[in-house]
C-alpha cells in the first residue's frame, strides 16, 4: 500500500498515519516531522528551512523532494509507506511520478479552518520527547509539564495563530488543488474529520476497504 495523506495542518494526519502505519506494517514518512530533526540537529537542510518553518511556509520543493527520493530509496519502503505532508505542492506530485512512484490512494481528510485553529490554539508540546497535548481535550496531568518526561510544555513556534492562518491560507493555495491532481486519476478517498480519533480511523479504514 502506498498511501498519501491529504489534508489542513492539524487535520490529524500525523496522528492517523501512526495507527495505519502499525496496522499495516509500513513506515510514515513525514516530512514536517524530517525537517524538525533536521532542524534541531543543525544539519544543513535544517538551517535551510527553519525560517520557512517557523513562518508557516513551505520549503522549497528541491529541498522536500530530495529528502523524500532518499527515504523512498530505503529498504523498509519496499513494501509500502504512507506519506505524511508530502505532497504539498503539484510540482511535488508531478516529481514522485516522474520518479515512477504510483501511489494507490491519496485520502484527504476534511476538517474546517475554524476547527483546525482552535485545535491548534490549544497544541502544546514537549520540546524534550515531542509527546502533544491539549489544553482541553488531551490536557497533562499537570499543567504546562509533559506527562511522559517532566519538561516544560511548550507552544510549537508555527503553531501560533498567526502563523497557524498562514498555514491554512497556503494549504488552500498550494496543497488543496492536489485533490483534483488525484481525482483525475481516479485516486483521491475523502473522509469527514470524525468526533473522536478512532471514529475518522474507522472512516479511513471503511474508504481504505481495510
Ligand atoms: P507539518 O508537521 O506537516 O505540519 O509540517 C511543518 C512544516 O514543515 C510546514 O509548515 C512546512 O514549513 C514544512 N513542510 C513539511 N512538509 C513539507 C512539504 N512537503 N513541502 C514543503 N514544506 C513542508
Amino acid at each position: 500500500m502506498k498511501l498519501i495523506l491529504l489534508g489542513a495542518p492539524g487535520a490529524g494526519k500525523g496522528t492517523q498515519a501512526e495507527i495505519f502505519s502499525k496496522r499495516l506494517n509500513i513506515p510514515t514518512i513525514s516530512t514536517g516531522n524530517i525537517l524538525r530533526a533536521a532542524m534541531k540537529n543543525g544539519t544543513p537542510v535544517g538551517l535551510q528551512a527553519r525560517e520557512y518553518v517557523e513562518s508557516g511556509k513551505l520549503v522549497p520543493d528541491a529541498v522536500v523532494i530530495g529528502i523524500v527520493q532518499e527515504r523512498l530509496a530505503e529498504p523498509d519502503c519496499a513494501d509500502g509507506y504512507i506519506l505524511d505532508g508530502m505532497p504539498r505542492t503539484i510540482p511535488q506530485a508531478e516529481a514522485l511520478e516522474s520518479c515512477g512512484i504510483e501511489i494507490d490512494c491519496a485520502l484527504s481528510i476534511e476538517v474546517s479552518d475554524d476547527v483546525i485553529i482552535e485545535r491548534m490554539s490549544g497544541r502544546r508540546t514537549c520540546p524534550d520527547c515531542g509527546a502533544s497535548f491539549h489544553v482541553r481535550s488531551n490536557p497533562p496531568k499537570q499543567d504546562g509539564v509533559c506527562d511522559l518526561c517532566g519538561a516544560a510544555l511548550t507552544i510549537r513556534a508555527d503553531d501560533a495563530p498567526e502563523t497557524v492562518r498562514a498555514r491554512l491560507a497556503t494549504y488552500h493555495q498550494e496543497t488543496e488543488p492536489l485533490k483534483a491532481f488525484y481525482a483525475a486519476r481516479g485516486k483521491l478517498k475523502t473522509v469527514d474529520n470524525q468526533p473522536t480519533i478512532e471514529a475518522t480511523t474507522a472512516e479511513i479504514a471503511r474508504a481504505l476497504g481495510l
